[in-house]
């Protein structure tokens, strides 16, 4: 980054940039005083003078166009030059919506004062390739925000449902209780697979919304689903999203649903992930305790693929440890995965914790996990996730 900044010095009266010029980097005064020029009816006219920290020529730097105006020194000045390669890789990695923005904002304020300036044959070249690259941005920023915008019409339409699927208790294949995975029945789309809409509900932090809505659902289907199963503390395990453990009334909202689904929170059982913990370590610590207080129960979802240490796990009140399957699904076969899986299994135990091992499809797995001493699991062996009209099965 920093071979894209330099220092260049100007003294009195030292032109820095003319109108028309290739717009290929801006500046930021570190010390001194610029204007900035422009000529209209071949009279030079100053529609600006700026100084220290002010930055300017960002503009023709973002959308590659010639520059509009042109920029002097008015005394001994100390510019940092910002390259566009700095701001291009910064641009890259910024969402298609924000950069779509900024651009829609740039265009409209050239048109307003009418700066378009002639372009020569290699400016007009760039101009080619940026042209095509923001056509690429547009479509990704528009394809976006029209999901953004069917989401919002899905919560209000309750296009989204609650599918269950079983957590067995290893060795006598008993259901202990149920993972609530949501779906949407998008009107045109069909049945859409969480994994495709949740990343974007997750930016744009309409997953709080719906995750109230997971929980009161999977609360209200509670009494239905638990006569399915016999097991002595039966649960329904609902998956917590990282943003939903920073919204302020979280946990009054909690409280507010188990109130009045009159549910019983020890038999509510919630999931997070690794990175709730590892992106707010304090906050997390703070609603976590707040949530096992009101009796609910914590789980670490797919084990292994965060970063997590025995302290973190320590630290926090999980009581159930899940494996991710991609560990589970490969254990006969890589000695890696094996060894994850059992030492994954041995820590939990001796943190006192229950281990669900997911993904469990054949017979050969769940033997080996239940000599390996795991207590539950959960895959398509025992069952895929159903609605719940589809859970009938009174088990033994
Ligand atoms: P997850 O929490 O790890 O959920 C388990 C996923 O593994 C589910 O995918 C389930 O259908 C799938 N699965 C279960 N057993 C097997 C198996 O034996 N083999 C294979 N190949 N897959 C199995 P699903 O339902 O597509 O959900 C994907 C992810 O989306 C979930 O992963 C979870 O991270 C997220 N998710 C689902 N529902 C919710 C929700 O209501 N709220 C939040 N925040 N996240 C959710
Ligand atoms: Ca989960
Ligand atoms: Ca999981």
């Amino acid at each position: 980054m920093l071979n894209n900044l330099n220092r260049e010095i100007y003294g009195i009266g030292e032109v820095i940039f003319n109108e028309g010029d290739a717009g290929d980097c801006a500046y930021l005064i570190e010390e001194g005083i610029i204007e900035i020029i422009v000529t209209v009816n071949g009279q030079e006219q100053r529609v600006n003078q700026i100084g220290k920290s002010e930055l300017f020529g960002e503009v023709a730097l973002i959308d590659h166009q010639p520059r509009t105006a042109s920029a002097r020194a008015l005394e001994k000045t100390v510019l940092i030059t910002i390259q566009r390669s700095l701001v291009n890789e910064l641009l890259e990695k910024t969402d298609p919506i924000v950069c779509h923005l900024l651009m829609v904002i740039l265009d409209r304020y050239r048109n307003k004062r009418g700066t378009s300036q002639p372009q020569s044959a290699a400016q007009k070249l760039d101009q080619a390739e940026v042209t095509s690259k923001r056509d690429s941005i547009r479509g990704e920023a528009t394809q976006k925000l029209t999901m953004a915008n069917d989401i919002g019409r899905a919560l209000r339409q309750d296009e989204f449902e609650m599918y269950y699927q079983p957590i067995c208790a290893l060795s006598s294949g008993q259901v202990a209780g149920y993972e609530a995975l949501i779906r949407w029945r998008h009107p045109r789309d069909g049945l859409i697979s969480p994994l495709d809409f949740l990343w974007l509900a997750e930016q744009t932090g309409q997953i709080r919304e719906i995750g109230l809505w997971t929980l009161e659902r999977s609360c209200r289907d509670w009494p239905v689903l638990r006569k399915s199963t016999n097991f002595a503390l039966p649960f329904v395990s609902v998956n917590m999203s990282p943003s939903q453990l920073t919204g302020d009334s979280f946990i009054e909202d909690v409280k507010a649903i188990v109130t009045r689904y009159r549910m019983p929170p020890t038999e509510l059982k919630l999931e997070l992930t690794e990175t709730v913990i590892i992106n707010k370590p304090d906050v997390a610590l703070h609603l976590l305790k707040q949530l096992t207080e009101l009796g609910s129960t914590l789980a670490i979802d797919d084990f292994g693929t965060g970063h997590s240490s025995l302290e973190t796990l320590n630290r926090y009140p999980i009581g159930t440890m899940k494996v991710d399957r991609s560990f589970t699904g490969t254990m006969l076969t890589s000695a890696q995965s094996w060894e994850i899986v059992n030492s994954s299994i041995k820590l939990a135990h001796s943190l006192g914790m229950d281990v669900v091992a997911e993904g469990i499809e054949t017979e050969e797995v769940r033997k080996k996990l239940i000599e390996l001493g795991c207590n539950f699991g959960q895959g398509w062996l025992f069952g895929r996730p159903s609605e719940l009209k589809n859970i009938t099965t009174h088990q033994p």
